[in-house]
């Protein structure tokens, strides 16, 4: 876990209010001895990659940084096409307050801030009491991904623990010294176990502006194998990523491919084409879409992953 290492950066030099929040975030390796029975796919290895990230932040602006990870969280789902999801708020258990660590005013706001600001944000929340973490309630959200599985994926902890134990400070506005909150947030939990997820949900099938091969150029002969390269130059120079299909096979069994590989879309090049100097895209499981111009086709291309990056 890296949050003590950022708690390190954070006690790294004096900080003021002005500094916060501060907000720290990685890409970070970790690692856990799974038994070789427990290993599975991508779900579950022994190395893998949390983007782990921490805020420190004063008490008072806790519900503010809370909204905005969940406007970060909003916005990866959104652009992923995760639209089946809950999130789930976790409280202390009334009945064994002992468990839990820092004073009761700060757990009575941060319980209150994390619920108002779900409900503000239009989220649909399940309470959970004494799922808590002890240092502070937490938000995590449940994916329903395209089978019916149900995986967690995103979390917002807010700790009061840690700041107490590495004596972390601030300077305040009333020059008086103050402990921060440290929020724990992590979209994607591990990369390898969200690929998984993504992989299965999306049935390979990637959005556009995520997938590997966004076009795939098939010469209908081999004599249009130096056109499809002009093709895929300015394509190229589009900053799209595509490749083209230079085996001698027919064309028919180039798109089944193609369809099979789930390139999202084709460009066919043959006669017609090469003298015009056009394309006749085809789009994934819809079919084709007309001859046009290499630089309408690009520039088509371009306007649709703006369109589903949009916020
Ligand atoms: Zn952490």
């Amino acid at each position: 876990m890296n949050c003590p290492h950022h708690c390190e950066i954070y006690k790294a030099v004096p900080r003021s209010y002005r500094d916060l929040p501060l907000r720290l975030a990685e890409f970070g390796t970790v690692y856990r001895y799974e038994q070789s029975g427990e290993l599975h796919g991508l779900t579950r290895v022994r190395g893998f990659t949390q983007d782990d990230a921490h805020i420190f932040c004063a008490p008072e602006d806790v519900k503010e940084e809370v909204g905005k990870v969940i406007d970060l969280v909003l916005y990866i789902f959104k652009v992923l096409k995760f639209e089946d999801f809950v999130a789930q708020v976790s409280l202390r258990d009334p009945g064994n307050p002992d468990k839990y660590i820092g004073d009761d005013d700060n757990w009575n706001a941060a319980e209150k801030a994390i619920q108002e600001i779900a409900n503000e944000k239009g989220l649909k929340t399940i309470v959970e009491l004494g799922e808590a973490a002890f240092y502070g309630p937490k938000l995590d959200f449940m994916v329903r991904d395209a089978i019916g599985r149900k995986w967690q994926l995103g979390t917002v902890q807010i700790d009061y623990n840690l700041p107490e134990r590495f004596e972390l400070e601030y300077k305040g506005s009333d020059n008086e010294l103050h402990r921060p909150v440290m929020i724990h947030r992590a979209p994607f939990g591990s990369m390898e176990r969200f690929v998984a997820f993504l992989i299965e949900h999306c049935a390979g099938k990637f959005p556009l502006w995520l997938t590997p091969e966004q076009v795939k150029i098939l010469p209908i002969s081999d004599r249009f194998n130096s056109y499809a390269k002009e093709v895929l130059e300015l394509l190229n120079n589009y900053d799209i990523r595509a490749s083209i299909d230079e085996r001698s096979e027919k064309i028919g069994r180039k798109i089944r491919d193609a369809e099979l590989e789930r390139v999202p879309y084709m460009i066919i090049v043959g006669e017609k084409e090469a003298e015009s100097g056009e394309v006749s895209p085809r789009k994934q499981g819809e079919g084709d879409m007309g001859a046009m111009k290499i630089e309408t086709f690009a520039e088509f291309i371009q306007e649709e992953i703006k369109k589903l990056l949009a916020n």
